[in-house]
């Protein structure tokens, strides 16, 4: 059967990182006889210039028919005077919530080679393979009522709702159990129980979760301390699952144990499997155009989606070893340089 993917290239470096990206998607199609056909549409800033919307209808209607979307980054200082609504980052949120991808998966990895750009001593990060997932679509940043209301005395006060359904917290949760069979087999979930009633039902619907898969361990900790778990003794965990704010604190700081963000992919899914992939840094507007940025997060986001959205593992894993390889050959855009190495181009 035929599989569909999307590419949108975006804005700034997107387009430099994401043709790199197609290439090696292109060379596991025909090795592993995939039969992937892929097309490109206009996202972000670039479909504002073309089209005056950063989301067209017609990349909608596509990324709605495709079995998985590979995408760029965008923004750029080009467009930061437009109105909030015409944004270029308002294209990529549409689509995060027209294709309800509330499942955010964000893989920390150290690859050896660059265990010298951790922000943590080696000992603690060797190794490191984490895989940090986060509720996307909910939870404090979506609850209501929010907002900034005068109070009688006159002083204002700032408000926002932590609110998260059973059928939310299940989604997530089946998200993370079934990441994890395709990894360690260990879910962590991410609560402030002894404080937050939200977090006592996400611990009590977790469990529940977990009676679905006897094969994959479930353990809980409270956010506290998993922040210092994870810059005391990073690895214990495999997979670690959260709710949108303590996944977007945790994620960034797991991030920095790898040590360049110029190497980290991400996959947010939906219900079906279906999924965004995209590297987690953003357009690079200081250095598009110039052929220097580093195109491995964008090709280890399409191993994530040849893993979660297409059903070829193995063409996953090949791609995988091969990001590998290119650094045991000591080969650095400049993002990683290193002494000993050499400084590639992001076609090299
Ligand atoms: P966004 O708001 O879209 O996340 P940002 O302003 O936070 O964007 P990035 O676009 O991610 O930031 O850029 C942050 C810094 O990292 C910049 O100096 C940029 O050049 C660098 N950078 C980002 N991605 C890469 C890459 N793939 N290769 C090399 N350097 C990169
Ligand atoms: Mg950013």
């Amino acid at each position: 059967m035929t599989k569909n993917v999307l590419v949108l290239p975006g804005d700034g470096i997107g387009p430099e990182i994401v043709a790199q990206a197609v290439r090696v998607l292109d060379a596991v199609n025909e090795q592993f006889s995939l039969n992937i056909k892929h097309e490109s549409a206009l996202v972000g800033g670039s479909a504002y210039d073309e089209t005056g919307s950063p989301l067209p209808e017609e990349t909608l209607a596509k990324a709605k028919a495709a079995d998985a979307i590979l995408l760029g980054a965008v923004g750029g200082p080009k467009w930061d005077k437009l109105d909030m609504y015409v944004r270029p980052e308002k294209g990529l949120l549409g689509l995060r919530s027209n294709l309800e991808l509330f499942s955010n998966l964000r893989p920390a990895i150290l690859y050896p080679q660059l265990a010298e750009a951790s922000s943590l001593k080696p000992e603690i990060v060797a190794g490191l393979d984490i895989l940090i997932v986060r509720e996307l679509t909910g939870g404090i940043y979506f609850g209501q009522p929010r907002g900034i209301r005068t109070l009688e005395n006159g002083e204002r006060e700032g408000f926002n709702t932590y609110v998260y359904n059973e059928s939310e917290i299940r989604r997530i949760g089946r998200s993370a159990f079934e990441a994890a069979r395709q990894r360690g087999k260990r879910v962590c979930s991410i609560d402030k129980s002894n404080v937050l009633e939200v977090t006592v039902l996400w611990k009590e619907i977790m469990e529940e979760v977990a009676k679905e898969y006897p094969d994959v361990e479930l353990t809980h900790m409270l956010v506290d301390n998993a922040a210092m778990q994870l810059v005391r003794a990073p690895k214990q965990f495999d997979v670690m699952v959260t709710g949108n704010m303590f996944g977007d604190i945790l994620s960034d700081a797991a991030a920095m144990l790898t040590g360049s963000i110029g190497m980290l992919p991400s996959a947010s899914l939906n219900a079906e499997g279906r999924g965004m992939y995209e590297p987690c840094h953003g357009s690079a507007p200081d250095i598009a155009g110039q052929g220097i940025a580093n195109p491995l997060a964008t090709i280890l986001s399409v191993a994530m989606m040849l893993r979660y959205s297409l059903d070829a593992k193995d063409a996953a894993d090949a791609i995988e070893a091969a990001v590998s390889k290119v650094l045991d050959l000591g080969l650095r855009t400049s993002d990683i340089a290193s002494k000993g190495c050499e400084t590639v181009s992001t076609q090299a």
